[in-house]
């Protein structure tokens, strides 16, 4: 837990979100100004501040993130009709939360 992170805010319940998706390592909640008709972010619930940062054995953590968000583009009827899955990763690339976290974006018709 980072005291000033947004997202470790909303991990704690510091911080109110449309939570769609939890368990014991990850959390998934609608962006806030979504960008497809689906857009849910993925986190973990450690505190990770980008795809350059997991450690060895984090890989299980980024493996979850990237099943769950699988799962819910099933139950949310996207899978087949398409979404993407997209990590930003520091500034260059748009990266304004420093709290690791994966875009499911999808939806279109
Ligand atoms: P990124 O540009 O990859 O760092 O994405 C950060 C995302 O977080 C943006 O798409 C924002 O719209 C979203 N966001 C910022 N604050 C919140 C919030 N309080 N709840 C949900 N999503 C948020
Ligand atoms: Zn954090």
């Amino acid at each position: 837990m980072e005291q000033d992170c947004l997202f470790c805010q909303i991990i704690t319940g510091q911080r109110p979100a449309d939570i769609v998706y939890e368990d014991e390592t990850v959390l998934a909640f609608k962006d806030i100004r979504p960008h497809a008709p689906v857009h849910v972010l993925f986190v973990p619930r450690k505190h990770i501040r980008s795809i350059n940062d997991p450690a060895e054995n984090d890989g299980p953590i980024v493996g979850a993130m990237i099943m769950r968000a699988r799962a819910l583009a099933r139950t949310l009827h996207v899978d087949r009709s398409g979404y993407k899955l997209q990590f930003n990763v520091e500034r260059g690339a748009g990266q304004v939360i420093f709290h690791l976290h994966m875009h499911l974006v999808g939806g279109w018709h």
